[in-house]
């Protein structure tokens, strides 16, 4: 090993590295692991507008998104100012991550993007992706070959480049392919395409199906036949981006069908936790079929002052019982702990216990087994399972700068000398996003999920008379205990599900079960 001493100060590279990645079709679980690393590697990052953001979670990059359409969530760039952008990031040393649709060279742009950067010496790799043919093939269940229907698969553009004077494609061709063909960007052009492979020898009969937003909650599928597709896509008011798969594959899809079967498919659920803690209800909401709508009506942030926390540090041997009623509240005071160079050691002989299983998997990460979590995740079930343990014993809880006092309150009674320290803080968000807000405007979100008291109050305190008529109608809210409920009809909301298990899974299950309740009245 070198001599720290003796190595040279580490520079920045000259030229950096673009990484040109293939972000799959819409399902941000659908990037390949490389994708996902050289991500987190990067200092800035590209993305194009079929990329979902969600994929975003997974870097500290500066992200910009570049539409070649434009459109009111992107400027509006061409190829050669992607290109351009690509290059003097690279210049400077940085790492750049041009995240793609699909796969980055398929219909995709990306060996425009590579001779640019070749032409000035600029070292790159590219990360291919799931191209949106055979993810949406699969999750509409058809399988683009098959052992009796089709032998090939073709991918063709349904949309060639306007500059082109004659078509390269030969529908005669086409039209003879003993196999399945996959049109990308067609769905404009769904009629003339139906109709040149039918005036080209296609039967008329041959199945057809047009998937629109594939892999994401919204997915729709719509299918007919080459005679009737056009008109059948146009009553349904198919989005873009669509597919067109034609062929006789498209006949056993039935057989196969399993995403758009998931227990809350097509919803849109606004998920109310805090920005940065929203990550494992957003995944959850997709693993169960629905979009996530991220809805923070609350901020968590470090306490105003870290002394109290400090000083009880320094004396955690006191303490029988460390209490936690919250993640943040294990984050907030083991995090310090950890940042002021202690460990899980000073824990010695404190006992543990948690409100619920969140919070012990909390303290798992730290690698602390919890000794106590009651039955219901609440703080009343916590101090009736604590109180036994209490007589005369010292407790800490790890609490926020807000809150319910029932805890120290019912300990106490019990005979416990209790102590709170405040590691995080709760605070009211003063708007709510201008894209959730706007979707709820509109009535386009299913399901709010509240998940504490004080949620529920700050987003009473935020909903416009806009959001308000739709209460009820469109929108239902959810809440993830009884005390959470009351809380929200104190604050006048309606609350039309309640959750048996206090957790966000708990959320999903009681909108579920209400959903299936309303559609079997
Ligand atoms: N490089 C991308 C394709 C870019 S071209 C890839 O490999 O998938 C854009 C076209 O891709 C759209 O017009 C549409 O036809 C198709 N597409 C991309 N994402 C899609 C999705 N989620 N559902 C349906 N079609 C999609």
């Amino acid at each position: 090993m070198s001599d720290p001493q003796e190595s040279p100060e580490p520079t920045r590279p000259r030229v950096g590295r673009v990484y040109l990645v293939g972000g799959g079709p819409g399902d941000p679980g659908l990037i390949t692991v490389r994708g996902l690393e050289v991500l987190r590697q990067a200092d800035l990052v590209l993305y194009d507008g079929l990329v979902n953001p969600l994929l975003l979670q997974h870097t500290h990059a500066k992200a910009v998104r570049t539409c070649r359409l434009g459109g009111p969530e992107g400027r509006r760039l061409d190829q050669d100012e992607i290109n351009r952008q690509l290059v003097v990031a690279a210049k400077a040393g940085l790492t750049v991550v041009r995240l793609k649709g699909g796969d980055p060279f398929i219909f995709g742009r990306g060996t425009e993007e590579a001779a640019a950067l070749a032409a000035e010496n600029i070292p790159f790799e590219v990360v291919p992706g799931i191209t949106a043919a055979t993810a949406a093939a699969v999750y509409t269940g058809i399988s683009l070959t098959h052992r009796d229907h089709a032998s090939a698969v073709a991918f063709i553009t349904g949309h060639e480049d306007p500059g082109k004077t004659e078509s390269t494609l030969d529908y005669s061709v086409l039209a003879k392919f003993p196999g399945t063909l996959v049109f990308y960007m067609g769905l404009h052009r769904l009629a003339i395409i139906a109709e040149r492979l039918m005036a080209a020898g296609k039967p008329a009969t041959t199945p057809v199906a047009v998937v629109s937003r594939a892999t994401t909650p919204l997915q729709q599928t719509v299918e007919g036949t080459l005679a009737d597709i056009a008109s059948r896509a146009q009553a349904a008011a198919l989005h873009a981006p669509s597919l067109v798969i034609v062929g006789d594959c498209v006949r056993v899809r039935a057989q196969a069908q399993w995403f758009e079967q998931r227990p809350l498919f097509g919803l849109r659920v606004a998920i109310t936790r805090p920005e940065d803690q929203a990550d494992a209800a957003v995944r959850r909401a997709w693993e169960l079929g629905a979009l996530p709508v991220l809805l923070p009506t609350i901020e968590i942030g470090p306490p105003d002052d870290w002394a109290p926390v400090d000083a009880v540090l320094s004396r955690l041997d006191e303490f029988d019982w460390l209490v936690f009623t919250s993640v943040n509240g294990v984050s907030g005071l083991l995090g310090r702990l950890w940042d002021q160079g202690g460990d899980a050691r000073r824990l010695g002989r404190c006992r543990l216990a948690a409100i619920g299983p969140s919070t012990a998997a909390e303290l798992e990460k730290h690698h602390l087994r919890c000794d106590l979590v009651p039955p219901e995740y609440r703080a009343e079930a916590l101090a009736e399972a604590l109180s036994p343990h209490a007589a005369g014993k010292r407790v800490l809880w790890a609490r926020a700068n807000r809150g319910r006092d029932v805890l120290p309150e019912r300990l106490r009674q019990a005979g416990a000398v209790v102590e709170q320290v405040v590691v995080y803080t709760n605070r009211d968000c003063e708007q709510l996003p201008a894209d959730a807000l706007a979707q709820l405007e509109a009535g386009d979100v299913d399901w709010i999920g509240l998940s504490s008291p004080s949620i529920a109050r700050n987003l009473a305190r935020l909903l416009t008379p806009a959001v308000r008529r739709h209460i009820g109608i469109r929108t239902r809210l959810a809440a993830i205990s009884p005390v959470t409920a009351d809380a929200a009809r104190g604050a006048g909301l309606p609350v039309h599900a309640v959750a048996t298990d206090f957790t966000w899974d708990g959320l999903f299950t009681a909108m579920e079960r209400t959903d299936t309740a309303t559609a079997s009245l």
